[in-house]
């Protein structure tokens, strides 16, 4: 068992989300390190089994491989997940329209639809596992202190804790980002998802499917049972309408937006609405602070890379973690920790740049643009050496 009252570990990681659980499991398997995780909101791990979550992830073959790696992909197996072989993705404004199939690359699938309340419980589970992690959860920050060789944090309830390197993975709006004084760098694309679950009346085929609107893309992500996960992305004030309307209405709005693709909406779970945004941080690292995940950067989920991305900034940092310490290197050291940075900066800004240039690109309405876009995305169906390789970068395969 972790010793509650140990207050000096050697990292500390604020936010057990998916991607700051996913870094703890990861840096407790190396060998001698002491884990301090802080979360200010304690998870709910029981729920109607027979429900879905409204927020769900595509998780891509490479964060696969790291919830293997950190031993939580079997948990999320024995709970609920669906693997989807196939993506079609379509234009409302043009005829253009792309299919991508597992079976063309070789591979099973194409990743894997699954609920964030299974990926957090999976994660949780595993960190209870595992002895040299401290969970300090419900627990807010309050202060925190840079020093040359530690870090020191206060919690709400007086305790200070102290470690060689904090790690904020503390989400979009990371308190731990404004304390450092970090600025971010982002464009407003004042959008906002609306997100739910519905049954549809033709199966699915376990293909993500995706409209895209003048308005925004409309995602329908499958699920066990022939239940769909939907993202709408829309202006936040047609967003905040399509959950004020009546089921019934919501449901035939929803259809005829989807083109009626999976027959008819049988059912209409509860909705809710998220705000989208699109940053980076100026910097990823300072002397014995990193950041990572939605802490560092927040992307438009229409590719569904954002917390992928941030799985992969932890693969990043465990190995440059274990490669200083293999190093006798202080491993809160900014020198290591710009490794970190220079890593993970160049993959993250360019997928920054290709999602925003894909949402302005189907926005908009101007005909050479459309044109262009129902030529490419035609053509580029045909291609399959282009389109695999597409596929492959999507799926975090190098
Ligand atoms: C509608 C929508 C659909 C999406 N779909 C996908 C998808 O299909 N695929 C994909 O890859 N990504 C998707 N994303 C993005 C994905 O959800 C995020 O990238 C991901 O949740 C980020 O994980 P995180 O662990 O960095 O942050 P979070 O999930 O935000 O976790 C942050 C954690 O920090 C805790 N915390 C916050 N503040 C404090 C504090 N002051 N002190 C202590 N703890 C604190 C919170 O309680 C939380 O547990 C989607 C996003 C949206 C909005």
């Amino acid at each position: 068992m972790p010793d509650s009252t140990q207050k000096n570990f050697d990292i500390i990681i604020v936010g057990a989300g998916m991607v700051g659980a996913s870094l703890a499991c990861g840096l407790a398997l190396q060998d001698d390190l002491n884990i301090a995780v802080i979360d200010a909101q304690k998870p709910v791990f029981d729920w109607d089994e027979n429900s879905y979550d409204m927020r769900v992830s595509a998780i891509t073959r490479a964060s696969q491989e790291l919830f293997k790696s950190i031993g939580a992909w079997d948990r999320m197996l024995a709970q609920r997940v669906s693997p989807y072989q196939e993506m079609v993705v379509w234009d409302a404004a043009s005829s253009g329209k792309i299919h991508f199939d597992s079976a063309d690359m070789g591979e099973p699938d194409l990743g894997h639809i699954i609920e964030n309340r299974v990926i957090v419980r999976a994660l949780h589970q595993r960190m209870a596992e595992l002895d040299n992690i401290s969970l300090f959860c419900p627990q807010k920050l309050v202060d925190m202190n840079e020093m040359e060789d530690a870090i020191t944090v206060t919690l709400e309830a007086g305790a200070q804790l102290e470690a060689k390197l904090l790690v904020a993975a503390d989400g979009t709006r990371s308190w731990v980002r404004q304390k450092a004084d970090i600025a971010v760098k982002g464009w407003d694309f004042d959008q906002a998802a609306l997100v739910t679950t519905v049954k549809t009346s033709d199966y699915h085929h376990d293909t993500a499917w995706q409209r895209f609107l003048p308005t925004g893309p409309l995602a329908f992500l499958p699920l066990p049972g022939g239940y769909s996960s939907i993202v709408w992305s829309t202006s936040p004030d047609e967003a905040r309408r399509l959950t004020e309307i009546d089921k019934k209405q919501f449901a035939e709005e929803l259809e005829q937006a989807f083109e009626s693709r999976l027959g008819r909406i049988e059912s209409v779970a509860g909705r809710a609405v998220f705000p989208l945004r699109l940053f980076e941080t100026l910097h990823y690292v300072k002397p014995r602070l990193a950041l990572v995940g939605d802490a560092a950067h927040t992307i438009h989920p229409l590719a569904g890379q954002g917390v992928n991305l941030g799985l992969s900034d932890v693969q990043s940092l465990l190995s440059v973690i274990k490669e200083a310490r293999e190093e006798n290197r202080d491993f809160g050291a900014l020198k290591v920790l710009r490794r970190y940075e220079r890593w993970r900066r160049a993959d993250n800004r360019a997928m920054l740049v290709a999602m925003d240039t894909l949402k302005r690109m189907f926005g908009s309405e101007l005909a050479p643009v459309k044109e262009v876009r129902q030529l490419g995305l035609n053509i580029l169906d045909k291609v399959t050496p282009l389109k695999n390789l597409i596929m492959h970068q999507a799926m975090g395969l190098k």
